[in-house]
């Protein structure tokens, strides 16, 4: 048996045992439970957080610990709690939980540049409007309160949200309380950055996953030490260590990018709400199209709903028409990506320099390349999926794997017949635009297109400085933007998030044709919005063009209601993958069987298993996949169970699972 003084030890590993070393005499003092520390683990060295010391261990051999790499705790206090929270509601272990609130380069020394002034560069603040006011004065009285309360501010597009979060920030800092800001992906933060540098200055640190590791370091470093106190960010800006946090607001809180791919697999809203609580803050939760989860807890009072439901200087919503193209198709038009009144309405914006919008959710050139003889379809050998034609490197992509190859003009599996491209992607839309406006400036803002640091912002300027015309690109244009000269936006199709396989395709076009809708109008000329689409009559579709998001509400809940979906239950989803397509599905069969066991006992009643099905994508990177669902209102209840189901590692019969509460 050790002696102390002994360190205990996690590791950002699926393995929810933590580990025993001994603390060497040079570091003895200085050792606090939340401080990162360089060992030995197995062959390797690891970095792991300490947990707590021990005055005594049953191993009687201990390995030392070989360095401490933080001078102080980098987590502790309520973001301890958090990370304690966040292993037992997703399902991870507490290290893995640990790690995600501490970026893995973070070195904490003093920067060594003088750019630490605190004199903050103020602009006054705008005048509110009547409903900014009546909003502003509740959430003021909330944050005087000190105590933790949830916000849900439902703001048509324009109607100033982005000004009422500022003055709010203000509120706090005047009785030094910090705040966080979170922005749903870095495509959109440069126009929100501007703003909050301009009104709060040197305060504002800006958080997001393409920061160097050094910019990195500084960040938290001022943070840490009071000397920034407003974040603006994405998802992970929740986990810096904000003295006295006062305030966390959402924008656009009904966005999927808030929601982590990767263990654990959070989504920033139930963060935030939880750090909130922990912190005696306000969270406030802004969108024109709020998530379902939100709206049904404003209706069951369990957050206070705040409406905005003018645009700011009087401006009128756009006027929103669709276009049925099961009509063009009738009237013999064949090409497929532009209607005639999208065409004239286009040609007029053009000629009279102006700016128009075109959005289609989908990068690349075609959707297939198919052969004209065997009719084979090109997929990627390694997930079944077809391959996308991207016309400027002249390759086929698989967009889940990234696996490229040469665009052959032959079949390959006939030699025979030739590939013909097929369907749509932003590459294609671009080209068709070049094609009928040879004289436009037409620039495309996509996945593809701002893949290097800097290039959205680059974008973002030329539109600004009207050296773009006509801007084509996917989902990424909808968010956001705030262009006054943009009067046209086009929808190429509606369908294309409306027919994918996921319950919540109806809200993702919705929001996606709200948002987009949005970018219109927003100056002193009225904006116009024309939508194509092959399902003119679809609920989603026609809601939309009503600029009507009560009645969206109805008729998506009362289906989700009918059919058992979120928000009415909590699913976690489960995967197992394999290279053996038949162990994965005999060890999905057994797991199945096993937590209908379990859920037949009493203390997880009201639960429900589907499955096991194959995953909707079926096979990747060579892997198959099958999934469950587990659901039920419990959620930690569920995750219980599972903790007992799972072979430690989260694996069932040597085959790694994948665990997703409330997946996306
Ligand atoms: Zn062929
Ligand atoms: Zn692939």
């Amino acid at each position: 048996m050790s002696k102390s003084p002994i360190a205990e030890v996690v590791f950002n590993i699926p393995l929810e045992k933590a580990f025993h070393y001994a603390v060497p005499g040079a570091i003895q003092d200085a050792l606090k439970p939340g401080m990162r520390v360089a060992v030995p683990f197995g062959h390797r060295e690891r970095i792991g957080f300490v947990t707590r010391m021990l005055s005594r261990s049953p191993i009687a051999k201990l390995k030392p610990i070989r360095r401490a790499i933080d001078p102080v705790p980098v987590v502790e206090g309520e973001r301890w709690d958090l990370a304690q929270w966040l292993s037992d509601y997703y399902y991870c272990s507490f290290g893995e939980a640990l790690a995600v609130l501490v970026p893995s380069a973070l070195r904490l020394k003093e920067p060594d540049d003088a750019a630490l002034k605190t004199a903050p560069s103020r602009e006054p603040a705008l005048e509110l409007t009547a409903e900014q006011k009546k909003a502003f004065a509740v959430l003021k009285k909330a944050l005087a309160s000190g105590k933790p309360e949830i916000f849900l501010l439902h703001g048509v597009t324009g109607s100033g949200k982005t000004e009422l979060y500022l003055q709010a920030i203000a509120e706090g800092l005047k009785d030094a309380r910090g705040a966080v800001c979170l922005v749903p992906e870095i495509a959109i933060t440069p126009q929100m950055i501007d703003r909050f540098r301009r009104r709060f200055g040197d305060e504002v640190v800006v958080w997001h996953s393409r920061l160097t590791q050094k910019q990195r370091s500084r960040a938290w470093w001022k943070v840490s030490h009071g000397r920034c106190r407003v974040v603006v960010g994405t998802r992970s800006a929740l986990f810096l260590p904000v003295s006295r946090l006062g305030l966390v607001i959402l924008d656009e809180e009904h966005e999927s990018t808030y929601k982590q791919e990767d263990v654990p697999r959070y989504h920033a809203r139930e963060v935030a709400k939880m750090r909130c609580r922990l912190s005696g803050a306000v969270c406030l939760l802004g969108s024109a199209t709020p998530s379902m989860e939100s709206a049904f807890e404003a209706r069951r009072k369990k957050n206070h709903l705040l409406r905005l439901t003018r645009r700011v200087s009087g401006r009128t919503l756009p006027k929103i028409d669709i276009v049925d193209m099961r009509e063009e198709l009738a009237h013999g038009k064949r090409s497929g990506v532009f209607s005639t009144r999208l065409r004239l309405a286009l040609e007029r914006v053009v000629e009279q320099g102006e700016q128009a919008m075109l959005l289609l959710n989908r990068r690349g050139f075609a959707r297939v390349a198919q052969c004209t003889s065997c009719q084979e379809v090109v997929r990627c050998p390694r997930c079944a999926v077809p391959l996308i034609y991207h016309a400027a490197s002249k390759a086929l992509v698989c967009h889940y794997c990234s696996a490229k190859e040469a665009a052959e003009d032959l079949c390959q599996t006939c030699r025979k017949g030739y590939l013909r491209f097929r369907g749509l992607g932003t590459e294609k839309v671009e080209s068709e635009v070049h094609r009928m406006f040879p004289a436009a400036s037409i620039s495309r803002m996509d996945a593809d297109t701002t893949k290097v640091r800097e290039s959205h912002q680059a974008l973002y300027e030329a539109l600004r400085e009207e050296r773009v015309g006509v801007l084509v690109g996917t989902q990424m244009i909808a968010k956001g933007h705030d262009f006054p000269q943009v009067t046209l936006v086009g929808v190429i199709s509606a369908d294309t998030s409306l027919n994918l396989p996921d319950f919540r395709a109806g809200e993702r076009t919705f929001d996606l044709l709200t948002q987009m809708a949005g970018r219109s109008g927003r100056g002193d000329r009225p904006g116009r919005v024309l939508i194509q689409t092959y399902c003119p009559q679809h609920y989603a579709i026609q809601a939309a063009k009503r600029h009507d998001y009560e009645g969206f509400y109805e008729e998506e809940m009362a289906m989700r209601k009918r059919v058992g979906l979120p928000p009415w239950t909590h699913f976690i989803e489960l995967m197992l993958r394999g290279r053996s397509q038949d162990r994965v599905q005999e060890a999905a069969e057994a797991l199945g069987k096993l937590l209908r066991r379990r859920l037949g006992k009493d203390s997880a009643k009201g639960t429900d298993l589907l499955g096991p099905a194959p995953h909707r994508i079926p096979k990747l990177r060579g892997a198959y996949r099958m999934s469950l669902i587990l659901s039920g209102s419990d959620v930690m209840e569920m995750v219980k169970q599972l903790r007992q189901a799972l072979q430690s590692g989260r694996r069932f019969r040597g085959l790694p699972v994948t665990v997703n509460v409330d997946p996306q």
